[in-house]
Protein backbone atom coordinates (compact mmCIF):
# COMPACT_ATOMS: atom_id res chain seq x y z
CA UNK A 1 0.00 0.00 0.00
CA UNK A 2 0.91 3.51 -0.94
CA UNK A 3 0.29 6.76 0.53
CA UNK A 4 1.32 9.92 -1.20
CA UNK A 5 1.81 13.60 0.31
CA UNK A 6 1.07 16.26 -2.05
CA UNK A 7 1.32 19.51 -1.07
CA UNK A 8 3.57 22.94 -1.65
CA UNK A 9 7.14 23.36 -0.37
CA UNK A 10 6.52 24.80 3.42
CA UNK A 11 2.99 22.58 3.52
CA UNK A 12 4.95 20.56 6.42
CA UNK A 13 4.97 17.45 3.91
CA UNK A 14 8.02 16.08 5.80
CA UNK A 15 7.00 16.23 9.16
CA UNK A 16 3.71 14.84 8.54
CA UNK A 17 4.80 12.02 6.35
CA UNK A 18 7.20 10.77 8.92
CA UNK A 19 4.17 10.73 11.53
CA UNK A 20 2.01 8.78 9.43
CA UNK A 21 4.82 6.55 8.35
CA UNK A 22 5.30 5.66 12.40
CA UNK A 23 1.67 5.93 12.94
CA UNK A 24 1.17 3.34 10.07
CA UNK A 25 4.59 1.16 10.58
CA UNK A 26 5.08 2.32 6.49
CA UNK A 27 8.52 3.45 5.77
CA UNK A 28 9.00 6.94 4.33
CA UNK A 29 10.20 7.82 1.24
CA UNK A 30 11.39 11.48 0.92
CA UNK A 31 12.84 12.69 -3.22
CA UNK A 32 13.96 15.68 -1.59
CA UNK A 33 16.04 13.85 0.78
CA UNK A 34 17.57 10.84 -0.66
CA UNK A 35 18.73 13.81 -3.19
CA UNK A 36 20.40 15.97 -0.37
CA UNK A 37 22.22 12.65 0.56
CA UNK A 38 23.43 12.07 -2.85
CA UNK A 39 24.73 15.89 -3.28
CA UNK A 40 26.24 15.71 0.33
CA UNK A 41 28.02 12.42 -0.71
CA UNK A 42 29.12 13.80 -4.27
CA UNK A 43 27.34 10.46 -5.81
CA UNK A 44 26.94 10.93 -9.78
CA UNK A 45 22.88 11.64 -9.11
CA UNK A 46 24.07 14.69 -7.01
CA UNK A 47 26.71 15.94 -9.26
CA UNK A 48 23.77 15.92 -11.75
CA UNK A 49 20.64 16.78 -9.60
CA UNK A 50 22.33 19.77 -7.68
CA UNK A 51 22.00 22.85 -9.93
CA UNK A 52 18.50 22.15 -10.30
CA UNK A 53 17.83 22.00 -6.28
CA UNK A 54 19.14 25.00 -5.74
CA UNK A 55 17.56 26.90 -8.53
CA UNK A 56 14.32 25.80 -6.95
CA UNK A 57 13.65 23.30 -10.55
CA UNK A 58 12.44 20.28 -10.69
CA UNK A 59 15.55 17.37 -11.12
CA UNK A 60 14.85 15.75 -14.44
CA UNK A 61 12.76 12.31 -14.52
CA UNK A 62 14.82 9.73 -15.51
CA UNK A 63 17.27 11.06 -12.58
CA UNK A 64 14.15 10.16 -10.45
CA UNK A 65 12.62 7.46 -11.53
CA UNK A 66 15.59 5.23 -11.14
CA UNK A 67 16.20 6.36 -7.79
CA UNK A 68 12.19 5.39 -6.44
CA UNK A 69 12.19 2.77 -8.89
CA UNK A 70 15.38 0.99 -6.77
CA UNK A 71 13.49 2.01 -3.42
CA UNK A 72 10.01 0.37 -4.09
CA UNK A 73 11.09 -2.48 -5.25
CA UNK A 74 13.21 -2.71 -2.12
CA UNK A 75 10.30 -3.53 -0.42
CA UNK A 76 8.35 -2.72 2.57
CA UNK A 77 5.79 -4.92 4.60
CA UNK A 78 4.00 -1.83 5.84
CA UNK A 79 3.87 -0.26 2.61
CA UNK A 80 5.12 3.25 1.71
CA UNK A 81 4.59 7.24 2.66
CA UNK A 82 5.93 9.07 -0.85
CA UNK A 83 6.91 12.53 0.09
CA UNK A 84 7.76 14.88 -2.58
CA UNK A 85 7.08 12.15 -5.24
CA UNK A 86 5.35 12.08 -7.53
CA UNK A 87 5.88 16.10 -8.61
CA UNK A 88 4.34 16.29 -12.20
CA UNK A 89 2.48 14.10 -14.61
CA UNK A 90 5.09 11.93 -16.12
CA UNK A 91 6.03 11.18 -12.41
CA UNK A 92 2.58 10.01 -11.62
CA UNK A 93 2.24 7.98 -14.90
CA UNK A 94 5.41 6.42 -14.17
CA UNK A 95 4.08 5.73 -10.49
CA UNK A 96 1.35 4.25 -11.90
CA UNK A 97 3.24 1.68 -14.38
CA UNK A 98 5.19 1.08 -11.39
CA UNK A 99 2.57 -0.34 -9.09
CA UNK A 100 2.36 -3.47 -10.32
CA UNK A 101 5.58 -4.37 -10.58
CA UNK A 102 6.19 -4.10 -7.41
CA UNK A 103 2.76 -5.53 -6.38
CA UNK A 104 1.01 -2.20 -4.38
CA UNK A 105 -1.98 -0.30 -4.57
CA UNK A 106 -2.58 3.65 -3.88
CA UNK A 107 -4.10 4.12 -0.71
CA UNK A 108 -4.86 7.52 -1.37
CA UNK A 109 -3.15 11.40 -1.94
CA UNK A 110 -3.26 13.47 1.00
CA UNK A 111 -3.34 17.39 -0.13
CA UNK A 112 -1.73 19.43 3.08
CA UNK A 113 -3.53 22.73 1.65
CA UNK A 114 -1.80 25.54 3.34
CA UNK A 115 -2.44 29.98 2.19
CA UNK A 116 0.48 31.00 0.28
CA UNK A 117 1.23 33.90 2.64
CA UNK A 118 1.80 30.94 5.48
CA UNK A 119 4.03 29.13 3.48
CA UNK A 120 6.44 31.91 3.12
CA UNK A 121 6.68 32.97 6.46
CA UNK A 122 7.19 29.08 7.24
CA UNK A 123 9.80 28.78 4.90
CA UNK A 124 11.66 32.22 5.94
CA UNK A 125 11.58 30.35 9.42
CA UNK A 126 13.28 27.23 8.76
CA UNK A 127 15.74 28.67 6.02
CA UNK A 128 16.58 30.41 9.47
CA UNK A 129 16.77 27.05 11.53
CA UNK A 130 18.05 24.84 8.97
CA UNK A 131 20.08 26.51 6.76
CA UNK A 132 18.99 24.58 3.24
CA UNK A 133 20.57 26.14 0.54
CA UNK A 134 17.40 26.14 -1.61
CA UNK A 135 15.67 28.34 1.16
CA UNK A 136 16.77 31.82 -0.30
CA UNK A 137 14.01 34.29 -1.45
CA UNK A 138 14.34 33.46 -4.74
CA UNK A 139 14.25 30.13 -4.88
CA UNK A 140 11.50 29.82 -2.89
CA UNK A 141 9.43 31.47 -5.01
CA UNK A 142 10.52 29.75 -7.99
CA UNK A 143 9.89 26.10 -5.82
CA UNK A 144 6.54 28.34 -5.24
CA UNK A 145 5.58 28.50 -9.27
CA UNK A 146 7.34 24.98 -10.12
CA UNK A 147 4.69 23.39 -7.51
CA UNK A 148 1.67 25.84 -8.76
CA UNK A 149 2.81 24.81 -12.82
CA UNK A 150 3.68 21.01 -12.50
CA UNK A 151 2.74 19.73 -9.31
CA UNK A 152 -0.59 21.12 -8.46
CA UNK A 153 -2.03 19.65 -11.95
CA UNK A 154 -1.65 15.77 -9.79
CA UNK A 155 -4.50 17.18 -7.53
CA UNK A 156 -7.12 16.91 -10.41
CA UNK A 157 -5.26 13.95 -11.91
CA UNK A 158 -5.59 11.54 -8.28
CA UNK A 159 -9.00 13.54 -7.78
CA UNK A 160 -10.65 11.98 -10.60
CA UNK A 161 -9.17 8.69 -9.53
CA UNK A 162 -10.93 9.44 -6.85
CA UNK A 163 -7.66 8.96 -4.65
CA UNK A 164 -7.72 12.44 -3.02
CA UNK A 165 -7.94 13.40 0.12
CA UNK A 166 -7.63 17.17 1.38
CA UNK A 167 -6.15 18.22 4.67
CA UNK A 168 -6.15 21.46 5.98
CA UNK A 169 -2.60 22.42 6.88
CA UNK A 170 -3.26 24.98 9.17
CA UNK A 171 -2.77 24.77 13.24
CA UNK A 172 -0.44 22.50 15.43
CA UNK A 173 1.80 19.64 14.41
CA UNK A 174 -0.16 17.49 16.27
CA UNK A 175 -3.79 18.89 15.36
CA UNK A 176 -2.86 18.16 11.45
CA UNK A 177 -1.13 14.70 12.28
CA UNK A 178 -4.66 13.82 13.65
CA UNK A 179 -6.52 14.99 10.65
CA UNK A 180 -3.92 12.84 8.12
CA UNK A 181 -3.73 9.81 10.23
CA UNK A 182 -7.51 10.30 10.00
CA UNK A 183 -8.01 10.08 6.03
CA UNK A 184 -5.16 7.80 5.74
CA UNK A 185 -5.95 4.73 7.99
CA UNK A 186 -9.30 4.81 6.48
CA UNK A 187 -7.86 4.63 3.19
CA UNK A 188 -5.76 2.16 4.16
CA UNK A 189 -8.87 -0.03 5.69
CA UNK A 190 -10.28 0.13 1.83
CA UNK A 191 -7.89 -0.91 -0.94
CA UNK A 192 -8.85 -0.25 -4.46
P1 LIG B 1 11.80 18.73 -1.32
O1 LIG B 1 12.64 18.44 -0.14
O2 LIG B 1 10.79 17.66 -1.61
O3 LIG B 1 11.20 20.11 -1.30
O4 LIG B 1 12.79 18.71 -2.59
C1 LIG B 1 13.87 19.60 -2.69
C2 LIG B 1 14.31 19.71 -4.16
O5 LIG B 1 14.70 18.40 -4.64
C3 LIG B 1 13.21 20.16 -5.11
O6 LIG B 1 13.11 21.56 -5.18
C4 LIG B 1 13.70 19.55 -6.43
O7 LIG B 1 14.77 20.28 -6.97
C5 LIG B 1 14.25 18.21 -5.97
N1 LIG B 1 13.22 17.14 -5.98
C6 LIG B 1 12.70 16.47 -4.91
N2 LIG B 1 11.80 15.56 -5.29
C7 LIG B 1 11.74 15.64 -6.65
C8 LIG B 1 10.98 14.97 -7.64
N3 LIG B 1 10.09 14.00 -7.32
N4 LIG B 1 11.18 15.33 -8.94
C9 LIG B 1 12.07 16.27 -9.29
N5 LIG B 1 12.81 16.95 -8.41
C10 LIG B 1 12.65 16.65 -7.08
Amino acid sequence: MIWILLGPPGAGKGTQAKMLAEHLGAEHVSTGDLLRQAVAEGTELGRKAKSFMEAGELVPDELILGMVREKLGSGSAGGWILDGYPRNRVQAESLAGMLGEVGETIACVVDLQVPEDELVRRIAGRAADEGRADDTEETVRNRLRVYREQTQPLIDYYGGRGLLQAVDGVGGIEEIGSRVQAVAGAAGRTPR
